[in-house]
């Protein structure tokens, strides 16, 4: 008998890179092998994202398209999986009756056996959340064996820098309840993994040749805070982790996202410091830079609290290149708070920010909120903001020009070559290069552009 193709799509954050990358290894054990694309595979998992009205649009529109793939293929499963699923749960398939399984985002490491249930019963849903959800712990194995591989001159593969970096999740959901956001519904209560369970992950990654892993969390800041994590119920905070997961032999960078601010400690500041493999790179969302909006939007910080901690990152580790999540015309928000982040800008002036028009999502307090601002305005904010971002990218770029950094290989062509420094930026080499993917090499840099570097072999 062939064995059932299976291709994964993803749409948004890290975390649910991660997840799919769980559900791929699921599936593997279950039989199932990685086909080339969403067409030609026997089951295709859309892995979805409903943090804006804009990402739960894109997914709906491929479920449309894919309605059409499975009318000439009957034989083809189709399963919505991650955040789109559990908001919308039985819902779905009112609108996507072709679709043979919801999957919500507790119940993707049962992929495999709710598959199986979903052959005889399509239009099966699985969107149960507990309130004390344990994340399981065995996770899928990783033994990649990249080391191996290399030898073995296995370079199709190994051509994909993502092999060198991981992310590993640390903890789960979201107790913050800001009032725009639809994550602590989508992704349920907080909690942590064991510390024991994530540094045995970590391990098996270096072990099979990773060298950067990325913590993951929607507020690593609270790890530890909601429920017990270490063996002897002794507590542990996210900077211990930090300490703890730096420690495993060859592991050369490490990096985590994300924090919310109201809960960043001094300890975890001093870590940027005090742990020479975590990456001088912190993102630090702030969101506006109006205290009313700030108030509003349920974040728990003022302005001054912000920039103060911006202040005492710089003191402990002054390399440190900021970024940060923007959302402008949140309801209610005037001319003057919007000056109020333009403000901010200029004065943090962060390496580069991710910045969102306000959407409005389903269950969240924002969305009732009586203020909205006109997409227009939106629109007009958001080029504003993206403008002078460029500007300011711009010129902290080229603070690196004829400075010498230490990029990690990410891919090799003929005559040039990609790597990424441990600020988290882009270089690009345009010169023969006897490297691979993996090694670190310095490079000085002699050019920037807004999104990347250009260096050459010292
Ligand atoms: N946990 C992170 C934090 O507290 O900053 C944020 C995670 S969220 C997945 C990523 C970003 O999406 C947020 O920082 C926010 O800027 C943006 N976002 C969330 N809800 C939004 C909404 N309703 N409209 C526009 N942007 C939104
Ligand atoms: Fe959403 Fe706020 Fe939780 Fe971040 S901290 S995931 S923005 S509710």
């Amino acid at each position: 008998m062939t064995q059932r193709t299976f291709f994964v799509k993803t749409f948004g954050c890290q975390m649910n890179e991660r997840d799919s990358e769980i559900m791929s290894q699921s599936l593997s054990m279950h039989g199932y092998v990685e086909g080339m694309d969403l067409e030609s595979a026997d089951l295709v998992i859309l892995n979805t994202c409903s943090i804006r009205a804009k990402a739960e649009q894109k997914v709906m529109s491929l479920l449309g398209m894919l309605r059409k793939v499975k009318l000439a293929k009957p034989d083809m499963q189709i399963c919505v999986a991650g955040c789109v699923a559990q908001q919308e749960g039985e819902h779905l398939l009112e609108r996507m009756p072709h679709v043979d399984l919801v999957v919500g985002t507790q119940n993707i490491y049962n992929i495999g056996e709710l598959l199986d249930l979903a052959r005889t019963r399509p239009g099966y849903v699985a969107v149960a959340m507990q309130e004390n959800y344990d994340i399981p712990r065995l996770m899928p194995a990783r033994n990649e064996k990249i080391s191996e591989r290399l030898q073995a001159g296995d370079d199709v593969k190994l051509s994909k820098s993502a092999v060198f970096r991981k992310f590993v999740t640390i903890m789960q959901g979201c107790n913050n309840y800001c009032a725009y956001c639809v994550v602590p519904y989508t992704r349920g209560r907080e909690i942590s993994r064991k510390v024991n369970d994530i540094i045995e992950e970590v391990k098996v990654l270096v072990e099979s040749g990773v060298k950067e892993i990325t913590l993951l969390g929607q507020n690593v800041n609270s790890y530890g805070k909601t429920n017990i994590v270490t063996e002897n119920g002794l507590p542990c905070s996210f900077a211990d982790l930090l300490h703890k997961v730096a420690e495993t032999e060859g592991l050369a960078r490490l990096r985590f996202t994300t924090s919310n601010p109201k809960d960043l400690s001094d300890e975890l500041m001093r870590s940027f410091r005090d742990i020479p493999s975590l990456c001088p790179q912190f993102h630090l969302p702030v969101q506006a830079g109006s205290d009313a909006v700030l108030k509003r939007m349920n974040r728990k910080y003022s302005v001054a609290q912000y920039l103060d901690l911006v202040d005492r990152l710089r003191e402990y580790c002054p390399e440190i290149a900021l970024s940060t999540d923007i959302i402008v015309g949140f309801p209610g928000e005037t001319e003057e708070d919007f000056q109020g982040t333009m403000d901010l800008l200029d004065k943090v002036r962060y390496h580069g920010s991710f910045s969102f028009k306000y959407s409005d999502r389903p269950g969240t307090r924002a969305s009732d909120f009586s203020d909205k601002v006109t997409e227009e305005v939106k629109t007009a904010r958001l080029m504003r903001f993206q403008s002078r971002q460029d500007e300011i990218s711009l010129e902290r770029n080229r603070e690196y020009i004829g400075r010498v950094k230490d990029i990690m290989v990410e891919d090799v062509g003929p005559e040039s070559l990609k790597g990424r420094t441990d600020t988290n930026h882009i270089v690009h080499l345009h010169e023969h290069v006897v490297a691979k993917p993996g090694d670190f090499i310095d490079v000085e840099i002699y050019h920037a552009g807004q999104h990347s570097l250009k260096g050459k072999i010292v």
